[in-house]
């Protein structure tokens, strides 16, 4: 069982963000920018690319609405979008909002306390609609 499945699940806490039946969105613990949010199918599947193209365009469509509610919520130059999968084995997409290249290179990486990202996973959440 991947630990997105365990979070998924409620086995391990996130900051969550939104939810339907077949999709599960909740913030990077390790985030690039302030608002990085990961959006999972609840299948456990490895690779993007391994997802019919009827999950494939269903993950899509529910990443839309989420970074929709990102732009809403963050002040960004724009939401950024990434698929690399190197670290968890379970298909996940990053929505970044981006200020710059830097906040998509997955190198610079910033601090939150665990009230600054309850703080942010709400104002996501408030404007997903
Ligand atoms: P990658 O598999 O390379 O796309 O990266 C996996 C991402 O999952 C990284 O950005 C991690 O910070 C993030 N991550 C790992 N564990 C957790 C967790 N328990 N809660 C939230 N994000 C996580």
């Amino acid at each position: 069982m991947s630990i997105f499945t365990k979070i998924i699940n409620g086995e391990i806490p996130s900051y969550k963000i939104a939810e339907n039946d077949h999709f599960f969105a909740f913030l990077d613990i390790n985030p690039n920018a302030k608002g990085h949010t990961l959006v999972v199918p609840k299948k456990e599947e490895n690779k993007l690319f391994d997802l019919s193209k009827e999950e494939y365009l269903s993950l899509m469509d529910f990443s839309y609405k989420v970074a929709k509610a990102i732009e809403k919520a963050i002040p960004c130059k724009r939401v950024g979008m990434s698929v690399i999968g190197l670290e968890v084995p379970h298909v996940h997409v990053h929505l970044i909002p981006l200020q710059g290249m830097e906040d998509i290179q997955f190198q610079k990486k910033v601090s939150l306390s665990k009230e600054e990202l309850i703080t942010i996973a709400k104002k996501i959440s408030d404007c997903f609609e």
